[in-house]
């Protein structure tokens, strides 16, 4: 046992760095070479069928079955040209990973021979078996059939030998089983609630647009560490581990030189990733040891989610041939940071304005004060849902840890939006507001300051923040589908546009001019907001928990009881209001999240259950005989004075005994309580049973980490954290 932890450390450390072979030419001239882009459409369909094809991805046209043929046959070509042999509908079910079915392209010719062959239909929509995914009840086994129906607005991509078909998946009555289709109800409220605002501002405007910009945190370990931890293959997490004598203290890994081996890696994805048409960014080491960040220029927000989930799936190809493993688990490791995915989101007009950040001059400044003000109330208002959207069994171990946002949704603005947010209720409505240093200072002017703009005021443990130009929600987990907390930041600014819009007509109405009218609105609001939502401290303290209480916030740390947010009738009316979710889809979705919920924490209360007992009593109580042994033998020896010498092999048999029998009492304790729960019908009382549970595991793993401390090195059977984390 210990041998085979010693050669897999030996070999693991003598891995060396693998030459990529970088393809010949620079990245410009291979980015998209493996999507069906905007150029492979000229070159590859017809000019009418183009035409019908933008027409239907810019303005939202439903695409004619007609035109889907050629569309099919044009792509069909193209992908040949690639060597494709299959095609796939490409989803992303309720679960943490997308789906594909593959069907070969063969087909027989009707003359005795074979064919390639891919039509419309096959593009449009196909019919996976519903109930072999989350789907909450909706479809019951006997009537198991789903759609899924191609997203013209994502384009078509390959993988390997197949064509990807990126698709919406709902069931048979309608509804959606899984991220996008919601995303983009909500995408087109929002952008359907802030046309007719940006209207007001410049008629030449047709369509908003949101923007997703996602940083992706990941740890690396080294692929046979990794498969000598059940816990980590398993779960995605180390369940027990004591901590390294160094971990993060030092802060030596951020931004630090990045490690020959990763590098490789590093490199190895990106090419993957401008192959995809992925416009990947930036890259660095982050806080953690083995722990490291990429994230590309941001784009509208469903594709850049879809370039997310289709980067999740390469990554851990490439990494393979690396001898890594990624890990997309929020919290890999106990006592070093966990990791996000933090969701830079903005939105912005068809004619290049973003909404999000200050303009060139009073009227384009008053457009973002108004976009910015009502994004904070819809955050202030629900809070609780996006909380609950990006609330997982795996993010929940890093909310609330002082590492990362806490499990309270405020907003950050930082110093110069407070202030300019309290000079606006100060003076008169319509007051002109300009930035500093580019008009002058005339008298009764709101300043954004200049150096506002170059902002790098930033606040850590704020889930929520304003950077400059645009909101980055924090909370989001590195495993997650962005799509959840999209989805529901977009609908709950959707809301929040449309009243504002609704009161400032009341207003324009009564014959004021859009400057009065508008900060006559939205003064109330910021009043509302500014003592609210909007917190600039220290989100880990304690305080702040007592304060964001007092203050009405949501506070919940439980995440079967945040689930619950999503079907309260303020979200209900959200939801339902905007066409984003029927009561049905929220109800189902919620019995998904608690089943999702409870199946991880019982898998990882199986895994720590029988490592604890054919890996860890094991091998203490192995080292515990050989300390006997030598008592004996001590005793045998010398008779008179062996308890004063065996004194520490005394100390630590008794220490080892206690331990292993704290070990096994809550272990059984926790079986007894795993199937007290498993006879739970109702999904909710299940989750909430099994989140009992998980707590619990926690005290199954303080003795096993005990025993690592104490147990001879040469026994100990799993790869230590020192080993996981430092090694690359
Ligand atoms: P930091 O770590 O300093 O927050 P990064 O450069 O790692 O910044 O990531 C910032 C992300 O935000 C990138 O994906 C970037 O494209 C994105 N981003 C920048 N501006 C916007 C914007 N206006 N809207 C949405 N995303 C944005
Ligand atoms: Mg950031």
């Amino acid at each position: 046992m210990s041998k085979m932890r010693f050669d897999v450390v030996q070999e693991a450390f003598k891995k060396k760095a693998l030459e990529v072979s970088a393809p010949a030419s620079r990245p410009s001239a291979y980015f998209g070479e493996l999507v069906f882009n905007r150029d492979k459409m000229r070159k590859y369909l017809d000019v009418k069928v183009y035409d019908a094809l933008i027409d239907c991805i810019d303005n939202g046209r439903p695409l004619d079955l007609a035109i889907a043929d050629d569309v099919a046959d044009g792509m069909k070509e193209w992908a040949l040209e690639h060597g494709v042999t299959h095609i796939t509908h490409w989803f992303q079910p309720l679960t943490d990973v997308t789906a594909e079915k593959h069907d070969s392209l063969m087909e027989y010719d009707r003359k005795g021979g074979m064919i390639e062959s891919f039509n419309g239909k096959a593009l449009i929509q196909q019919e996976p078996d519903a109930s072999s995914f989350p789907n909450g009840g909706i479809r019951a086994t006997f009537e198991a059939r789903g759609y899924t129906a191609w997203d013209p607005t994502s384009p078509v991509f390959i993988q390997d030998d197949t064509l990807c078909i990126p698709t919406i998946f709902i069931s048979y009555t309608g509804e959606a089983l899984d991220y996008k289709t919601p995303l983009k109800k909500a995408l087109k409220a929002v952008s359907d609630a802030a046309l007719p605002i940006c209207k007001l501002f410049d008629p030449k405007v047709r369509k908003v647009i949101s923007y997703l910009g996602w940083e992706q945190e990941y740890f690396l370990v080294d692929e046979d560490l990794y498969a000598a931890r059940p816990d980590l293959m398993l779960t995605g997490r180390t369940l027990m581990g004591h901590a390294s004598s160094k971990n993060q203290q030092l802060d030596d890994h951020y931004f630090g030189a990045i490690p020959t081996r990763v590098a490789a890696f590093m490199r190895d994805l990106e090419i993957e990733g401008y192959k995809l048409g992925i416009p990947l960014k930036t890259r660095h080491n982050e806080v953690a040891p083995n722990q490291f960040e990429f994230a590309p220029i941001y784009g509208e927000c469903n594709l850049s989610n879809d370039q997310n989930q289709m980067i999740m799936n390469v990554m851990n190809r490439i990494a393979r041939k690396h001898g890594f493993v990624v890990l997309l688990h929020e919290k890999p490791f106990d006592g070093i940071n966990g990791s996000g995915k933090h969701n830079n989101w903005s939105l912005g007009t068809d004619t290049g304005t973003l909404l999000m950040g200050p303009g060139k001059d009073a009227k384009s400044n008053l457009q973002f004060i108004i976009f910015f003000v009502n994004v904070l109330a819809a955050v202030q208002r629900h809070n609780g849902l996006l909380k609950a959207s990006i609330a997982s069994a795996t993010n929940a171990h890093r909310l609330g840890g002082n590492e990362a946002p806490p499990a309270i949704v405020s907003a950050f603005l930082g110093r110069a939006m407070t202030d300019v947010l309290h000079k606006l209720l100060e003076v008169p409505s319509g007051t002109p507001i300009e930035i500093a240093g580019k008009k002058g200072a005339s008298v009764g002017i709101v300043e954004i300051p200049q150096i506002f703009l170059d902002n790098t005021d930033r606040n850590r443990t704020s889930p929520f923040a304003f950077t400059g130009n645009r909101f980055e929600f924090r909370a989001v987990g590195s495993s997650a589908n962005c799509a959840g907390a999209m989805t529901v930041l977009s609908a709950a600014v959707a809301q929040q546009l449309l009243k504002f819009k609704e009161e400032l007509d009341k207003e324009l109405a009564a014959g004021k001019s859009l400057e009065v009218a508008a900060m006559d609105v939205l003064k109330p609001i910021i009043s509302s907001i500014i003592d609210v939502v909007c917190f600039d401290g220290n989100g880990y303290s304690d305080e702040w928990k007592k304060e964001a209480a007092r203050r009405g916030l949501d506070t919940q740390t439980s995440v079967p009881e945040m689930i619950k947010t999503f079907t309260t009738p303020e979200s209900v009316n959200l939801f339902t209001s905007l066409g984003v979710h029927s009561l049905k889809e929220l109800e189902a979705r919620n019995d998904v999240k608690w089943e999702m919920y409870t199946k991880k924490v019982q898998i990882e209360a199986r895994v720590i259950g029988r490592m604890a007992i054919n890996h860890i009593i094991p091998a203490a109580l192995e080292y515990q005989g050989r300390l006997l042994k030598n008592v004996s033998l001590m005793k045998d020896v010398m008779p008179e004075s062996y308890k004063d010498q065996a004194s520490v092999a005394l100390n630590l048999i008794e220490n080892i005994s206690s331990l292993v029998k704290e070990i096994r009492t809550k272990v059984d304790a926790m079986v007894e309580a795993r199937k007290k729960a498993n006879n739970l019908e109702d999904e909710y009382a299940k989750a909430s049973a099994y989140h009992a549970i998980a707590e619990s595991l926690e005290a199954i793993r303080k003795p096993i980490d005990k025993l690592e401390e104490i147990v001879d090195n040469d026994s100990w059977p799993l790869p230590k954290y020192r080993e996981l984390l430092f090694i690359n």
